[in-house]
C-alpha cells in the first residue's frame, strides 16, 4: 500500500492564510505592522532566491519586510554594526541575517548580536536555552514546521519512538526537544552513528535532516511510520531531492513528505508566525 503523501504545500498555504488574517486584525486594532528585516552579505545564487521567497511571503501576507543587501566584501563589525541600528529600530520586530555569510563575517557573533525578541530565526542562545528548559518562545522554523505538518496530519506523539538523522542547532537538536515535549521517546543519530538503520528502523516517526541525498532507504523504515524528510539536495541535473528515497520508502511508510512541497513550504510560514509572534510580544512590552 502506499502511503500518504503529507502535503506540506497546502499546509503552508492555510497556515499562510491564517496569518495573513491576524496581521490585519493587528493592524486594524493596534495600528502595528509586522515588520521583519532580512539581511544578506553577498551574492550567493541559492541565499538571494531564499531572500526573494522570504519577502514575497511576508508582502502576500501583509507583513512590512525590509531588505538589506551589503556587499560581500563587508567587514565584519559593519554587519554586527547593522544589526545593532536593526536591534534599535522599533519598526523592526523581527531579524534575519541569511546564512551562510562570507569568511570575514562570524555567523555565530552575528547571531549573538541580534536582540533575542527579534530573533526570528530562533538561534540566539537565549531562544535555544528557553527552548531547552521547557519555555520556548522563539523556536527555529524549520522543526516547528515539521511539529504543524505532524499535526496537521493528525499524528499521535505520545509514547511513540522518534528517530532524528542529524544534530544540527537549527534542526536536529531544537527537533528533537520539540518532539520529547511531546512526549515521544527521541533517538538522535549523526554521522558517528555506528548502525543507523538500527535506529530508524525502529522509530514511529522518522526526521531526516543530513543532506545526502537517498540516504533513507525502505529496508531503514518501520512499516506504517511517519516519514519527515527535511534534506533539500540539489541533484547534477539539477532537480532537488530529498534524504529520503521517496519511491521506495513511501511502499512501506504511513505517510511521507515529498521534496519539494514537504517541509520546505513550512519554514518560510513559520517564519511569519514567528515575526507574527514577536510584534505581538512587542505590544505587551
Ligand atoms: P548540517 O550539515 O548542519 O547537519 C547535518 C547533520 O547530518 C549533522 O548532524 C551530521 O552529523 C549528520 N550526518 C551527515 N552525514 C550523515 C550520515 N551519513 N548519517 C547520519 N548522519 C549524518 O545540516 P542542516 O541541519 O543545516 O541541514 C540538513 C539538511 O536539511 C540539508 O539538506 C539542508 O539543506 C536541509 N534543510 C532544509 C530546510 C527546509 O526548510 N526544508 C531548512 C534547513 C535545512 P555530524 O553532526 O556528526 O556531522
Amino acid at each position: 500500500m502506499s502511503a500518504e503523501r503529507i502535503d506540506g504545500k497546502k499546509a503552508a498555504a492555510d497556515l499562510r492564510k491564517e496569518i495573513g488574517a491576524e496581521v490585519k486584525k493587528l493592524k486594524e486594532e493596534h495600528g502595528v505592522t509586522p515588520g521583519l528585516a532580512v539581511v544578506l552579505v553577498g551574492e550567493d545564487p541559492a541565499s538571494q532566491v531564499y531572500v526573494r521567497n522570504k519577502h514575497r511571503a511576508c508582502k502576500n501576507a501583509g507583513i512590512e519586510s525590509r531588505d538589506i543587501r551589503l556587499p560581500e566584501d563587508t567587514p565584519h563589525s559593519e554587519v554586527v554594526a547593522k544589526v545593532k541600528e536593526l536591534n534599535e529600530d522599533p519598526q523592526v520586530h523581527g531579524i534575519l541575517v541569511q546564512l551562510p555569510t562570507p569568511e570575514q563575517v562570524d555567523d555565530e557573533e552575528i547571531i549573538n548580536t541580534i536582540a533575542p525578541e527579534k530573533d526570528v530565526d530562533g538561534f540566539h542562545p537565549v531562544n535555544m536555552g528557553k527552548l531547552l528548559s521547557g519555555q520556548p518562545e522563539m523556536v527555529p522554523c524549520t522543526p516547528k514546521g515539521v511539529m504543524h505538518l505532524l499535526d496537521v496530519t493528525g499524528v499521535e506523539l505520545e509514547g511513540k519512538e522518534a528517530t532524528i538523522v542529524g544534530r544540527s542547532n537549527i534542526v536536529g537538536k531544537p527537533q528533537a526537544m520539540l518532539l520529547l515535549y511531546e512526549h515521544c521517546t527521541v533517538t538522535m543519530c549523526h554521522s558517528r552513528t555506528r548502525d543507523l538503520s538500527e535506529h530508524t528502523s525502529r522509530a514511529d516517526i522518522l526526521v531526516s535532516a543530513v543532506g545526502v541525498p537517498g540516504l533513507i532507504t525502505a529496508d531503514m523504515v518501520k512499516e506504517g511510520a511517519v516519514v519527515i524528510d527535511v534534506g533539500i539536495n540539489r541533484l547534477d541535473d539539477g532537480s532537488l531531492a530529498g534524504d529520503v528515497a521517496y519511491d521506495e520508502v513511501k511502499e512501506v511508510a504511513g505517510a511521507v513528505t515529498p521534496v519539494p512541497g514537504g517541509v520546505g513550504p513550512m519554514t518560510i510560514a513559520m517564519l511569519l508566525r514567528n515575526t507574527l509572534e514577536a510584534t505581538k510580544r512587542s505590544l505587551e512590552h
